[in-house]
């Protein structure tokens, strides 16, 4: 049971978990840090933006890989599974990976992410529903693919930038009357001349026997029409992964974890950091930033318990 037994048990192998990994080995913590996708959500990023010391970008599968073997390099025990669950007994953590191996720790940071958001729409759960321009996009490419994407943020607007260098057209759909993007990745789509931008417009359906061929559209009049298309691709928002918590952990009406300014939630021991928090930018580098601060404040937490 002892060598099971950890300073900190860490939940997510993206940003926040790695750093928080790296910080918590030097300062001396014993470490064990679950996931199996080095790098977390990075590896969906096609060019990683917005994160100082790449001239031209890194890709996102790139960073995630050197971060992975940065933190591993620095010491702690990577199982390369999931927590199936992590529950709450006697003031210690207990997570249970799919293996059913059991682990201990004083203090948990939970750095799990979040996953896509769905539709709830008839026929979502056919073939031909994508939630990955980078994973999934090369499928259509030189196959003269019409391609939508349903949503208007800042995702949706750099999947469909994405899926634009190897469809022949792409449709965003948009509730809204104009795109939430950042000006530059605006100004990029506006530049593209296969890229349709429909505003106003929700998808109420997906047509298809097997495998999607179309979208149902529903205008603002509430007037629907059908546009054929070969494939659609998710970009709704997100939801935060915290199915695996056995207990009461105080969250936003979205699910996202509270945290108080040293990042530690409703639970005495248990931290949170990164996209799975109540935060309000959700990058590589706050997420970094909240590992870094997550770990120096755990080691706080269990030096005030005496460990
Ligand atoms: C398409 C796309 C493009 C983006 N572009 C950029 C960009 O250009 N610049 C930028 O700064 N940010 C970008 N982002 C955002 C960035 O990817 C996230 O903000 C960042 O990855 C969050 O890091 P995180 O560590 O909080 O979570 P994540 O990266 O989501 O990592 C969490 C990990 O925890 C794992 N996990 C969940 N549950 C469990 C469990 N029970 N057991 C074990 N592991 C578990 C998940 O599988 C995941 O691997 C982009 C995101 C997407 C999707």
């Amino acid at each position: 049971m002892t060598e099971n037994l950890f300073d900190l048990m860490i939940v997510g192998t993206g940003p926040a978990g790695l750093t928080a990994s790296i910080y918590a080995q030097r300062l001396g913590l014993k470490t064990v840090v679950f996931g199996d996708v080095p790098g977390g959500n990075c590896y969906m990023i096609e060019q990683l933006m917005n994160y100082p010391g790449f001239i031209g970008g890194t890709t996102g599968v790139q960073w995630g890989v050197a971060a992975f073997a940065q933190a591993q390099g620095e010491g702690g025990t990577f199982p390369m599974t999931r927590l199936v669950k992590l529950s709450h007994r006697e003031g210690q953590f207990v997570g249970l990976d799919v293996n059913s191996q059991e682990y201990v720790s004083n203090a948990a940071l939970l750095a799990c992410g979040v996953v896509p958001r769905t539709l709830e729409v008839p026929n979502i759960d056919k073939e031909g529903v994508f939630f990955c321009s980078l994973c999934d996009g090369p499928l259509f490419r030189g196959k003269d693919a019409t391609l939508a994407v349903i949503g208007g943020g800042n995702m949706a607007a750099q999947e469909t930038l994405s899926l634009s260098n190897f469809a022949k057209k792409v449709i965003i759909v948009y509730r809204g009357d104009r795109l939430k993007a950042e000006a530059v990745i605006q100004k990029a789509i506006d530049a593209k001349d296969n890229i349709e931008v429909l505003l106003k417009c929700k998808v109420v359906a997906l047509s298809g026997e097997d495998r999607i061929d179309g979208i149902v559209v529903s205008d603002e009049a509430g007037t629907e029409k059908v546009i054929p298309v070969h494939g659609v691709f998710m970009a709704v928002g997100w939801v935060p992964n915290v199915d695996l918590i056995e207990f009461f952990v105080e969250t936003v009406p979205e699910g996202y974890i509270k945290t108080n300014e040293k990042l530690m939630t409703s639970v005495p021991g248990l931290f949170a950091a990164g996209d799975v928090r109540d935060t309000d930018i959700r990058q590589v580098i706050t997420a970094c930033a909240d590992g870094a601060r997550a770990a120096t404040y755990v080691l706080e937490f269990l030096q005030g318990r005496d460990r």
